[in-house]
């Protein structure tokens, strides 16, 4: 198996869905089973009580799995028919550890975060991904959030145990412009500092702006926050979603994933895919 984790930063609704479940797309047109873990780090324990008005519509999965519609976008970005299972929210987590320590599995021992919430978190992710050849996880919310802290501190064990070619990190930020019309770098540097704190350090970072990434602007990102400038990927406003794994194809993001998770020899040939 192998596993890219998509992390966010500087704010929400950024399009990291979207650009997970692109890169999905070109990984699986390459000859991939592909599958997706969207983390949710809210308390519900699932999206079905969760108002509309503020989630948008309940996305209701072919086992009755009630989830965000986030997990819809993975299936038809994906063609894949996802489970409950694939939808792993703070609810989850923490009714199962609860339930496992009135039931006296932890034999007497202090439940804590670490380890028994982040063991629950991977072990759900390794569940998730079983069958698969690479499997995206999707942490919802903004590097720095509390919520989202024992996720990323499960992350951090699960790179730790496994190869370092099985592992990508992807940060997808936001780059602003400036009043006089100028990419600006400097949140994207501060949610990478951020994400460094807790030891993860992105292989690869996706510049959400109207525009592409100017080369001076990638440069700038690549020596800030320590990849190669070909790490550096544009992720720009389109009219129509469904454009951005053409956009994410043109970028090359999905051959540079392929070539760093070690996948470039097996993937089928272009006039294949
Ligand atoms: P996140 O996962 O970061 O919360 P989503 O992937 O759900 O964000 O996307 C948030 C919103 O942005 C969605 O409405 C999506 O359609 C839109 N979006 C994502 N990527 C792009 C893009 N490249 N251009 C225009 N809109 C986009």
């Amino acid at each position: 198996n192998k596993f890219v984790f998509v992390t966010g930063g500087v704010m929400s609704g950024l399009g990291k869905g979207i650009t997970a479940a692109s890169t999905g797309r070109l990984l699986a047109n390459a000859g991939f089973d592909v599958t997706a873990v969207k983390i949710d780090p809210y308390l519900n324990v699932d999206a079905g009580t969760m108002n509309p008005y503020q989630h948008g519509e309940v996305y209701v999965l072919k086992d009755g799995g009630e989830v965000d519609l986030d997990l819809g976008n993975y299936e038809r970005f994906l063609d894949v028919d996802m489970t409950f299972d694939h939808n792993v929210t703070t609810g989850k987590v923490y009714k199962e550890v609860i339930e496992n320590e009135r039931a006296g599995d932890y034999l007497g021992k202090t439940v804590q975060i670490i380890p028994h919430i982040t063991d629950d978190i991977k072990r759900r992710i390794r569940e998730a991904a079983e069958g698969s050849d690479v499997c995206l996880i999707e942490v919802g919310g903004t590097v720095g959030d509390i919520e989202g802290m024992p996720y990323l501190e499960a992350l951090r064990q699960f790179a730790h145990e496994e190869d370092e070619e099985d592992i990508l990190f992807v940060h997808v930020t936001l780059v602003p412009y400036s009043k006089n019309g100028e990419q600006k770098t400097k949140p994207t540097q501060h949610s990478v500092k951020e994400l460094r704190s807790i030891g993860l350090q992105p292989d690869v970072l996706v510049g959400r702006s109207e525009d592409r990434l100017d080369p001076e602007t990638r440069e700038k990102i690549a020596l800030f926050c320590d990849v190669p400038t070909d790490a550096v990927f544009s992720n720009p406003d389109v009219e129509d979603i469904y454009h951005v794994p053409l956009m994410v194809e043109e970028e090359g993001l999905d051959e540079y994933v392929m070539e760093r998770l070690n996948l470039a020899a097996d993937a089928l040939p272009h006039s294949e895919r």
